[in-house]
């Protein structure tokens, strides 16, 4: 195994590894096979850098430590390619290994509140997600059968003042393509499904179903809530299932005209279930999520279909507004809800651990991947602060970052039961709470969340 340092021979007969313009060349992956036909090897090329890679300059902070430190990014989900980039931004020499054969998130919406937006922005990506994205102007929780509004929170110009970043509602497929082109694609190693890794004090390698295997300063698990770099790191533990089912649909707006939607995240809350819809694609679809207690699907998947008569007789009885909106759908997917205890730890040497593969949640407090993108800006900070001593940086990053996230684990399992009240006595004292505004989602007390810059990394 080569590891990093000079010299720089950058690859071996079956040990593939890579280094990036040490010696003024770039090293490339391609197809070749190695000696031992054991998978692709990396390899050296002569190529220059690319136009496009020209444009990730280094910061001049990042300037030190420019293309020293190298860094695997596993998984190329919203928190992997939100780290890549920020990482490349700052210099470092980031390589994303992802096990799908092409990126891609398919449909569906997705909240990306100010906390993340502006990490998104500083990743140069505001002019795509302003075009793709909507502004909602409130939040709203209303009854799920009257429609009344429980509670009204200001979304749009007030968060925007407020925060200094906005609030967006965004298609997935607009969010992925934004980050997609914020990092060269040349970087991105797809069918490399990691397996194993090993810690060898002074750098870290870590071996691919397909044979490849790589040595590298730092590593970072970005794989998901069934994460194998965690499993690595922290033995054997499965995700629970929180008795929930998402049903998922997108219309397009003009089948909706006859419901005068405002640009409003609205969700209905009632006994055992809740709706949630908004607009993206810049206003033209409405995305909705129906969320039902029930044990009936236990498969996550953004690609299993449902049925479009299923979600209207979970939600038989429910407003007119909730039925009409599922009513005008071609189709819908389920995903059955897991998630994970808050973990005390999520970095073990030079190996650590962002989005879903440490903090998985439910989606109730519209932060799952939102979280991801913080993570992937705190550990940015803290490489930049450590230049020389990963492990020192990771265990700032998770000494930052933890209690954050964790706190947001809770708050989201919270809101299953405070979503999901019957009408009684529990629900009653619940509405007079939000009439107060005296919730989670009032503006005075989602500051601490909304108002992080997750860049800054120099308090305790
Ligand atoms: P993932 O998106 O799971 O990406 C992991 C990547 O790693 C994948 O590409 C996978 O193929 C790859 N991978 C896995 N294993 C390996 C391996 N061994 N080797 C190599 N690659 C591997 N969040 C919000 O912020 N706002 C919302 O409004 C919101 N709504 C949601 C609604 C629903 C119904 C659901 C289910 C979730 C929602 N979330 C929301 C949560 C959000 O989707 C996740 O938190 C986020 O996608 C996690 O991103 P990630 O990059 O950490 O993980």
């Amino acid at each position: 195994m080569v590891s990093p340092g000079s010299g720089r021979k950058a690859w071996t007969a079956h040990v593939a590894t890579w280094e990036a313009f040490t010696d003024g060349r770039k090293y490339g992956w391609g197809s070749k096979q190695s000696l031992s036909n054991r998978g692709p090897a990396i390899f050296a090329t002569d190529l220059q850098l690319s136009e496009s890679e020209k444009c990730y300059s280094p910061t001049k902070r990042g300037k030190r430590m420019t293309n020293r430190t190298l860094i695997a990014i596993v998984g190329g989900g919203i928190g992997g390619l939100a780290a890549a980039a920020s990482l490349l931004r700052a210099g470092f020499n980031v390589q994303v290994f992802e096990q799908a054969k092409a990126l891609s998130e398919i449909g569906a919406g997705i909240n990306i509140g100010p906390n993340a937006s502006r990490v998104l922005h500083r990743l140069g990506i505001a002019e795509e997600l302003g075009k793709a994205g909507v502004k909602p102007v409130t939040f709203d929780q209303r009854r799920w059968d009257n429609g009344r509004v429980l509670l009204r929170s200001q979304l749009g110009e007030a968060v925007e003042t407020a925060f200094k970043a906005p609030y967006y509602t965004l298609h997935r497929g607009d969010l992925h393509r934004a980050l997609t082109s914020a990092f060269p694609a040349e970087r991105i190693h797809l069918e490399h499904r990691f397996t194993d890794l090993r810690d060898r004090g002074d750098h870290v390698e870590a071996q691919f179903e397909n044979g490849a295997s790589i040595s590298v300063d730092a590593l970072i698990g970005a794989d998901g809530i069934h994460s194998a770099v965690r499993h690595s790191l922290f033995g054997a533990e499965k995700p629970r299932f929180t008795g929930c089912v998402a049903h998922r649909g997108l219309v397009p707006s003009n089948r909706l005209t006859h419901l005068g939607l405002e640009p409003r995240i609205q969700i209905w809350m009632g006994p055992g279930r809740h709706f949630t819809h908004y607009f993206v694609s810049a206003g033209r679809q409405v995305n909705f999520v129906a969320i039902s207690e029930e044990d009936t699907w236990l498969r996550e998947s953004w690609v299993d279909r449902g049925e479009v008569s299923d979600v209207l007789n979970a939600f038989a009885g429910w407003h007119d507004q909730v039925l009409s909106i599922i009513d005008a759908a071609d189709e819908t997917y389920k995903w059955a809800l897991f998630d994970r205890a808050p973990l005390p730890r999520w970095s073990v040497g030079r190996v650590t651990l962002l989005g879903d593969s440490c903090h998985p949640m439910l989606p109730f407090m519209g932060q799952g991947a939102a979280q991801a993108i913080v993570d992937a800006a705190t550990l940015k900070g803290c490489l930049l602060k450590f230049p020389s001593d990963v492990p020192a940086a990771l265990r700032h990053y998770e000494h930052l970052r933890i209690p954050r996230a964790s706190r947001l684990q809770r708050m989201s399992e919270a809101n299953k039961t405070r979503f999901h009240l019957a009408d009684g006595q529990s629900q009653r004292e619940r509405d007079a709470q939000m009439a107060r505004g005296t919730t989670d989602w009032s503006l005075a007390a989602i500051a601490w969340l909304y108002e992080h810059d997750a860049e800054v990394v120099d308090g305790s």
